[in-house]
């Protein structure tokens, strides 16, 4: 349920209506805009009887809500968020932000050759997995500590902040320790003892949707995070299956607007996964600045023929500098900078 306050609601009118639902043993979110206060229920509203909550002096409207996701609705947060970074990078702003960088941390070398290259061509996060979720055990599956380590060499060295993915919630103090942003991966979107874990700690969360996921269900994983106590929470489309072979996954770039209509978080695009073709991610990259996506998420690799995952779909530097170069113009004319 949201309360709608009037704008002329003063701050005693607003204070009753909260105490009403604190004695009904509920919480709340308070939303306040420029012109009013959004007051947002949490919790069985069926015990708050609307007609006396409507009745109470500055409520404009009382209005029960459709959606099963609250905290992650535009219904009970208009304003969109914006997480901002230590150093000052804003995520939700008008500003661009894409975060470029190999699929997996693999030796220092290659981490910090690439790190140097995404950073000289405008990126602002590096990318890079430690623990690599891997359909096969026998594949290249991350170097676990070492490769935070190196990321953590590469923000030293580069100064940009370092989005790595979190494989499971014992993971997560050691991950948190290293990293500026978790990574929940596709594979991990409704693992909800991680989505409670990663609710914890003080971090930024990208939340991958789901392989496999209704942006339904994608909503509903943010809500376990920002419910357990992490309002810092951005999401990520990153393609699902269908029936369609010549692709890896299916970019849903529809899901940019409506995601951005239902919800107030961030939304950002990983055209890498979302077409697992390096020939895709330039036109896919344009396609979802062009559909309002606040960020992009790029795999690159200098010598991607010998990288230890998904290579193929892998810019190298030169043609990720040319990306950067052409969605500039984009941005710019759907009102953002890159
Ligand atoms: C990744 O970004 O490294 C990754 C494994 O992606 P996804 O979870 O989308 O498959
Ligand atoms: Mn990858």
């Amino acid at each position: 349920m949201i309360i709608i306050m009037s704008p002329k609601a003063t701050q005693d009118d607003i204070k009753r209506v909260e105490e009403r639902i604190r004695m009904a043993g509920l919480s709340l979110h308070l939303s306040q805009g420029a012109e009013r206060t959004v007051i947002g229920v949490l919790g069985d509203v069926r015990q708050l009887l609307p007609d006396s909550l409507q009745a109470l002096p500055g409520v404009e409207r009382v209005m029960r809500i459709l959606h099963p996701f609250k905290l992650a609705s535009r219904d009970f947060e208009p304003n969109p968020t914006v997480i901002r970074l230590p150093g000052g990078l804003e995520i939700g702003s008008s500003r661009l932000v894409v975060m470029a960088g190999p699929c997996a941390v693999e030796d220092e070398e290659t981490l910090l050759e690439t790190a140097r290259a995404v950073k000289a061509a405008g990126a602002s996060v590096l990318r890079g997995g430690a623990f690599k979720p891997r359909t096969s055990p026998y594949n290249f599956r991350g170097l676990g500590k070492e490769g935070l380590e190196l990321l953590a060499k590469a923000r030293k060295e580069t100064g940009l902040p370092v989005i790595t993915e979190v494989l499971s919630p014992q993971d997560v103090d050691l991950v948190a320790e290293y990293a500026d942003i978790l990574q929940i991966g596709a594979r991990n979107m409704q693992n909800f003892s991680l989505l409670q874990a990663v609710a914890k700690v003080d971090k930024p969360v990208l939340l991958k949707r789901g392989m496999a996921n209704s942006i339904e269900e994608w909503l509903m994983s943010a809500e376990y995070i920002l419910s357990g106590g992490n309002r810092n929470v951005m999401l990520c489309e990153r393609g699902i299956r269908t029936f369609e072979t010549y692709t890896r996954n299916t970019l849903d770039l529809s899901a940019v607007p409506l995601v951005k209509k239902l919800s107030h978080l961030p939304v950002l695009v990983d055209p890498s996964h979302g077409t697992g073709s390096r020939d895709l991610v330039l036109p896919m990259s344009k396609a979802a600045v062009a559909a309002g996506a606040d960020g992009l998420l790029i795999e690159v690799h200098p010598r991607p023929e010998r990288a230890l995952s998904d290579g193929p779909q892998s810019l190298m530097p030169p043609a990720f500098e040319a990306l950067m170069a052409e969605i500039r113009p984009i941005a710019e004319v759907i009102g953002r900078s890159a």
